[in-house]
């Protein structure tokens, strides 16, 4: 369709056109090598976002985030290279790189934790696209086995990128996931096309209500309606429900007065480097 239009607004149109492809072309296959080249290297660097009881503020996971650590850029944000991962069928060992480092972290948390304490829990993206790739699922399957008993602290965040074809499939890794104490929750939900169909016909243990939502649902009521329609059919359906993009008082006020009980977003945290997260491990319930 590009070319098309380009042909058909002229000759010069179409040679700027020509040339712009071309550079997108050469842009496209050096990204890829880079990108190729961070995962052989495990350029990559884990932050943490807090998520907490939004009453007490008290941390109940951390929700990993990756960044690329790419040479002379500084930390590039997941979303200028996820996206490119998942067109080029890389996501699955960025994935699994993200859960094995961020299990490793959650063990060295959990012994700093006060012996009373309720075990941190860690909260995993994972890409949808990896669920439509068998050889991708029993790879995590593989990584997920050898992790052990962590595992039971463990939250996959599933991430609808794309629609999950083999919904047999993933309901009996789901289960198998469950029976290993994991919890399954919908990320971003509200957004996806699929986000309804998907909470009834997988097993899900909560949904988390995306940013979009979160962000102004204190000054535009039809959000406001969105948010309290989720947090209702969440609990009718016997799901945990969890608001990220949480910025303002007025937002945690009213989540927690729908019954929503966590949490993420800028009032409490932004994604924290590891080092940090220490420091929110014995914060006072008060
Ligand atoms: P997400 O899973 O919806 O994660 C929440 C995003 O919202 C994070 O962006 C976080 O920094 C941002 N955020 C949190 N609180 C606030 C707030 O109060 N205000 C605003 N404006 N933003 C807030 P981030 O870290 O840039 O990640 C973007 C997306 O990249 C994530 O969205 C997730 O879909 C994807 N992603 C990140 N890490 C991974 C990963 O390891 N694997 C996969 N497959 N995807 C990942
Ligand atoms: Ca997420
Ligand atoms: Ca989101
Ligand atoms: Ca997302």
């Amino acid at each position: 369709i590009a070319m098309y239009q380009a042909k058909a607004s002229g000759g010069n149109g179409c040679e700027l056109f020509d040339s712009s492809i071309h550079h997108q072309a050469k842009d496209r296959i050096q990204q890829e090598q880079e990108l190729r080249r961070a995962i052989a290297q495990a350029d990559f660097q884990v932050y943490y976002q807090p998520i907490v009881d939004l009453a007490t503020r008290q941390l109940v996971s951390a929700e990993a985030l990756i960044r690329w650590q790419k040479p002379g850029s500084g930390l590039v944000p997941p979303d200028e290279f996820i996206p490119l991962a998942e067109e080029l069928g890389l996501i699955a060992p960025i994935d699994q790189w993200v859960l094995q480092t961020a299990s490793r972290q959650l063990q060295a948390w959990q012994q700093l934790q006060p012996e009373n304490a309720p075990p941190l829990k860690i909260s995993i993206n994972l890409s949808s696209q990896q669920i439509n790739q068998n050889a991708s699922l029993n790879e995590l399957e593989t990584v997920l086995q050898t992790l052990g008993s962590v595992r039971q602290h463990l939250r996959l965040e599933v991430t609808e990128s794309v629609f999950i074809k083999n919904i047999d499939r993933a309901t009996e890794l789901f289960q198998r996931f469950q029976a290993w104490g994991m919890q399954i929750c919908l990320d971003d939900f509200g957004t996806g096309y699929s986000s309804l169909s998907y909470l009834h016909r997988l097993p899900i243990d909560g949904v988390k209500i995306d940013r979009s939502f979160v962000a102004g649902m204190d000054s535009d009521p039809n959000k406001l309606a969105i948010v309290r329609a989720i947090v209702g059919l969440c609990h009718t359906l016997n799901k945990a429900v969890i608001a990220e993009g949480i910025e303002n008082h007025a937002q945690r006020r009213l989540l927690m007065d729908l019954g929503c009980q966590q949490g993420q977003g800028y009032l409490f945290a932004p994604p924290l480097p590891a080092d940090q997260i220490p420091a929110w491990l014995d914060t006072d319930p008060a």
